[in-house]
């Protein structure tokens, strides 16, 4: 079986670093929020080009606490997308705001600036704008939109660690970021993680106050707050997995070309590319008119492709008919049927990448 997604690949590639990094933990004796952490925190806004980092649990604490430091909440309405994961929108509502959908661009599967436009309520506050698949949203135009009707713009960056916007790094450009370090992402943990970037010092500060029960000091409260610390042993993996996050982002890309070649010409449309951005192909998704028939064929074939997302988020029954902007959103749902993603992690051989594309041929071929 080749698997989609392989975080113990990931692991045995860069073993030596993590045991040792989880040794080094083990025998400090500090297991939350210690100088793991504040070093992580460091190297990682120095990467992304941003003033700030706050590692917190996961990333969608890391997204209802952003949205919580930018002083949103109950009766504020959040426009984003219902072709993401679920996280998404459930760290919206986590924060107090309501979540309002709009459509997205069919070539790139990120929210469509005009729609989003459309949205726009006197209640609105806010634009959470997700990378999906670690490929671009238009930043510009929603940062133009933002700009004109006062909203902030937020950036999951839950899919796209690495991936460039002009010279930028994608988690540079909005008011603020956040990241989810699950095993599977692209700088993915052992467990959960994940960290909230920002320029702003004032909002950086008060992510971290939020991040641990609003405590200025220990035991001392100045705003309400919640856990969402980070672990050590996780921080420590994640600065091993930062080192090599540029080069493992480059065989993703590399075996995305190998797809894009074999599979030239086989009646699928294969991902695009948004102009002078680099994508870091979390995932590679296609899109074909027999995509059920194609996902039960790959199955035979022992190939792990999976459906990102089979059901989108107002369709699904915590969701259905109670978002606003749910009612019309006709790209999602012909996206959701149209979606494959092939197998696709950076220790992927040369070899299952070519067994991938056999069995996708086998099908296009007698279909
Ligand atoms: C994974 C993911 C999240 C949430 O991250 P968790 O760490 O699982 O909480 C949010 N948004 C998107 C787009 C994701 O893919």
């Amino acid at each position: 079986m080749i698997l989609c997604a392989n975080p113990k690949a990931q692991y045995l590639a860069h073993k030596a670093g993590i045991d040792a990094a989880i040794q080094r933990v083990l025998e400090n004796g500090r297991y939350v929020l210690g100088p793991e952490v504040a070093a992580f925190e460091a190297e990682f806004a120095a990467y992304i080009g941003a003033g700030h980092a706050v590692g917190v649990a996961n990333g969608t604490d890391a997204i209802a606490i952003a949205l919580k430091a930018l002083g949103i909440g109950p009766g504020d309405e959040v426009i984003t997308t219902a072709h993401t994961a679920v996280a998404t929108v459930a760290a919206i509502e986590l924060s107090g705001a309501s979540a309002v959908f709009a459509d997205i661009e069919r070539d790139y599967f990120t929210l469509d600036p005009a729609k989003v436009e459309q949205m726009i309520s006197p209640k609105t506050k806010a634009i959470v704008a997700v990378h999906i698949y670690g490929q671009p949203a238009a930043l510009d135009e929603l940062q133009a939109i933002a700009k004109r009707h006062g909203l902030r713009l937020v950036e999951d960056c839950a899919q796209c660690h690495g991936a460039r916007y002009g010279e930028k790094r994608l988690g540079s450009i909005g008011d603020i970021a956040c990241f989810s370090s699950y095993p599977t992402k692209n700088l993915g943990a052992l467990g959960d993680g994940g960290a909230i970037v920002t320029s702003d010092a004032e909002l950086a500060q008060r992510c971290k106050l939020i991040r641990e029960y609003g405590w200025a000091e220990r035991y001392v409260s100045h705003i309400p707050g919640q856990n969402s610390r980070l672990d050590e042993l996780q921080a420590a993996v994640l600065r091993v997995k930062l080192a090599a996050l540029d080069a493992d982002n480059q065989k993703r890309a590399d075996i995305a070309a190998r797809y894009d070649r074999a599979l030239a010409g086989a009646g699928l449309v294969l991902p695009k590319r948004r102009p002078n951005t680099s994508h870091v192909f979390h995932l590679y998704v296609l899109r074909s008119q027999k995509r059920d028939a194609l996902l039960e064929s790959l199955k035979q074939a022992e190939v792990g492709a999976l459906i990102h997302y089979p059901v989108p988020v107002h369709r699904q029954k915590a969701y259905a008919g109670r978002v606003r902007g749910g009612e019309s959103l006709p790209e999602t749902e012909r996206a959701a049927l149209e979606v494959l993603s092939l197998p696709m992690y950076p220790e992927l051989t040369n070899d299952e990448v070519d067994r991938v594309v056999s069995a996708v041929k086998r099908f296009t071929e007698s279909a």
